[in-house]
């Protein structure tokens, strides 16, 4: 794609995000959008940056690093981690990214949490939730989020801003607003005024209307904004 059509698609994308926050009656620039650059080139990062967009998800540590160092000059944008956590990778993860969106495991959230530079704000981070019952998914079960939740919030390197969930796909709308409504009301139950969990990472380019009149706050869209990507 030229540099012109990301900027179209990302502007009609926009164009969705608005529509369904009216359509939900929810306030205006509630929901934020971050542009999934996995598997697109820095240039296109790069063409979204000059349109305007600042956030980016990427999925795979290695490759982020490399359209990383290709754009140091655009100081200003915002790196989210969405992608499966190994062990072996929580350092650059930490040093490398403002966001983790798939944290689901109390030995990496200690480790991120250690390796965060000092000369950086806490990492923030989402718990992902798996909803679907699909373990291929990743994440952990609605009734143990409780559970990691309480020791994360304690680790200093680390700002629990909420929750993130992936669910498996769906073309229908009453079935892609199930885990995102169930993800909303599981949040409810745990916010408390001190760790409000403001954040609820969910929707792709497939189901970011559902996912938005269920209460999304950040929608994580790559498809739509970049066009289809080569390899995944
Ligand atoms: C790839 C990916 C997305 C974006 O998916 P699209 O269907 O291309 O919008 C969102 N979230 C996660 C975790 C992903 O891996």
């Amino acid at each position: 794609m030229t540099p012109s059509d990301i900027a179209q698609h990302r502007n009609q994308v926009l164009a969705r995000i608005q529509a369904a926050i009216e359509h939900a009656g929810r306030p205006a620039g509630s929901v934020a959008l971050i542009a999934v650059s996995k598997k697109q080139p820095a240039e296109a990062i790069r063409a979204a940056h000059a349109a305007g967009q600042r956030a980016f998800g990427e999925s795979y540590l290695q490759e982020a690093l490399d359209k990383q160092a290709l754009l140091v000059d655009l100081s200003d944008i915002e790196w989210h981690f969405i992608g499966r956590i190994q062990s072996n990778k929580t350092r650059q993860i930490a040093a490398h990214f403002d966001w983790v969106h798939g944290l689901a495991d109390l030995g990496h959230a200690r480790r991120l949490s250690e390796q965060r530079p000092a000369s950086r704000p806490p990492l923030n981070v989402c718990l992902q939730v798996n909803l679907s019952g699909e373990t291929s998914k990743g994440g952990v079960a609605p009734d143990a989020v409780g559970a990691l939740l309480e020791p994360c919030r304690e680790l200093p390197g680390l700002r629990v801003r909420g929750l993130m969930t992936l669910p498996a796909p769906s073309e229908d709308e009453t079935e892609q607003r199930r885990p995102f409504r169930a993800l909303r009301e599981l949040r409810d139950r745990l916010a408390t005024p001190d760790c409000p969990l403001e954040v609820l990472s969910m929707g792709m380019s497939d189901d970011m209307e559902a996912a938005i009149l269920e209460g999304a706050t950040q929608v994580r869209i790559g498809t739509a904004v970049f066009g289809v990507r080569s390899t995944d």
